[in-house]
């Protein structure tokens, strides 16, 4: 639960810039309309003598807490399949093949569209699920969110090159995943193949295939001849139902996004794929930082669709910002809820970004509070390099008078960023640019903030212009 700053101050009856230096001697820096922490705000409400009370438990709220699934609900799904290898080892070309295997679009005539994933059904009527984007980098950045959507690798070797620097790392990338590996030696239509090479390099990786005694499946195959296409997509199948995949299709969704984006007349797009339950159009979702209610959902033949069980790959439309990939989706009752639990995301992840950007300006703050009686210019100062840096900041201090004090409350290189803007916003500064700009959400923020950013790129203009400013801050003389 949290609460604004202006709102706690109103409540308690105490001035919003009391509260905020109250937090700022906490460490924590917010401005009038930002929201705090129910903690933060027992603090500081304990220094005026009152007590906050706690009306709702957020924790819950944004956990989205995973229930336990009774195993009489679960039903088998498709395997979700990544495809590494070293470059030019034939990933794409393996990932058109098959694309092309599958039966299901030459019945429907149908084109697949890149959604980011695609399902292929097989003759046998299996389902297998891969994902668009080859490669172990898109594979560990998902993983590194936190989510867990590979079920088997299939690593592409060719047989004319063997086993590279790629090959290693995509296994190394894998292991550490703890997903198994299927290996599709590649290119076997070249004269210079050779599997067996390939078979030896790699089991002195750790992959011996299942024919030298070992447990690891090869595949030999021709992705640009498509020779062997359909036993590989078998053995995928056949891995798949050794591992017993299951998740129970009736409930709530939940799941992951593969990729999204900004569709200039679509808005926010995103890709999800369902790990459990099913989702439906007019659900409500929370994802990642965003959240909206499914407008419309498209499948990997560009067709519209009204729900999407366990491991399908679906487009939506409706979401509320471009989540990041690797985010993960939560069906909620409600797009109230959907949109509270985004909310909140959004003020905690703003938040860790403050605390991570302020800390120097306190001393300066309440020193500015003991020199009362001297009138103080402050001033945020960004620069492009070094030198520029000194030689802006040693300027200013020296403009500096007995009657009007220069503060730069913060001298750093590269552009004027959002945290730049709030310090400039809680300490009364301006912000002075020497040949940088502010990014797109500092330049918002500034503006919504009413905050001064001045741009330079002559130092003597800028000293100039400071004098001014300072003479104005004078009281007048009679
Ligand atoms: P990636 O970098 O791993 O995605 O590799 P590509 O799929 O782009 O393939 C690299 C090159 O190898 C391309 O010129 C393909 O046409 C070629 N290639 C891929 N598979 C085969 C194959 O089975 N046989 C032969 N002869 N060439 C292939």
């Amino acid at each position: 639960e949290t609460i604004q700053v202006d709102e706690l101050a109103k409540r308690m009856g105490v001035k919003v810039s009391d509260v905020i230096m109250k937090l700022m001697s906490l460490g924590v820096m917010a401005t009038a309309n930002q929201s705090i922490d129910y903690d933060v705000a027992a603090i500081v409400a304990s220094e005026y003598g009152f007590e906050v009370e706690k009306k709702a438990v957020a924790e819950d709220l944004v956990q989205v807490s995973e229930e336990e699934e009774d195993e009489a609900n679960l039903e088998p799904r498709p395997p979700v399949v990544t495809v590494m290898g070293h470059v030019d080892h034939g990933k794409t070309t393996l990932l058109d093949a098959i694309r092309h295997a599958d039966v299901a679009s030459k019945e429907a005539g149908g084109i697949t569209q890149h959604i980011g994933a695609y399902q292929v059904t097989l003759p046998s009527g299996n389902t297998v699920v891969f994902l668009d984007t080859p490669g172990h980098e898109a594979f560990t950045q998902m993983r590194a969110r936190g989510a867990q959507v590979t079920d088997i690798v299939v690593l592409v070797v060719a047989a004319d090159d063997g086993v590279m620097a790629q090959t290693r790392e995509a296994i190394d990338h894998a292991k550490a995943a703890g997903v198994p590996i299927i290996v599709a030696v590649n290119k076997i239509d070249k004269p210079e193949a050779n599997p067996d090479r390939v078979k030896t390099e790699l089991s002195e990786l750790g992959l011996v295939p299942e024919e030298w005694g070992g447990d690891t499946i090869f595949v030999e195959v021709s992705a640009k001849k498509k020779i062997g296409i359909e036993d590989f997509l078998e053995l995928l199948a056949l891995q798949a139902e050794v591992m017993e995949l299951k998740a129970n299709p009736n409930r709530p969704a939940r799941g992951h996004v593969i990729e999204a984006r900004l569709d200039k007349g679509r808005g926010p797009v995103a890709t999800l794929l369902v790990s459990k339950g099913t989702l439906h159009k007019g659900d409500a979702i929370v994802c990642g930082l965003h959240y909206g209610k499914v407008r419309a959902m498209i499948n990997d033949r560009g067709k519209r669709i009204d729900e999407a069980g366990p491991s399908t790959p679906v487009e939506v439309q409706g979401l509320s910002g471009v989540p990041e990939p690797g985010a993960e989706f939560v069906v909620l009752p409600d797009e109230k809820k959907a949109r509270e639990v985004a909310e909140y995301r959004q003020r905690k992840q703003r938040e860790a970004e403050l605390v991570k950007s302020q800390k120097m300006s306190l001393e300066t703050m309440f020193q500015r509070l003991q020199e009362q009686e001297v009138k103080e210019l402050n001033i945020v100062l960004k620069t492009d390099v070094q030198g520029s840096l000194e030689a802006m900041s040693d300027a200013l201090r020296k403009l500096s008078t007995h009657d009007v004090k220069i503060n730069l409350v913060r001298t750093g290189i590269g552009a004027i960023s959002e945290s730049d803007v709030l310090l400039a916003s809680a300490s009364d500064a301006i912000i002075v640019g020497f040949n940088v700009r502010p990014n797109a959400q500092a330049k918002a923020l500034a503006e919504q903030e009413k905050v001064d950013i001045r741009f330079y790129d002559v130092i003597y203009h800028a000293i100039e212009e400071i004098k001014q400013a300072m003479v104005g801050l004078l009281e007048p003389e009679y």
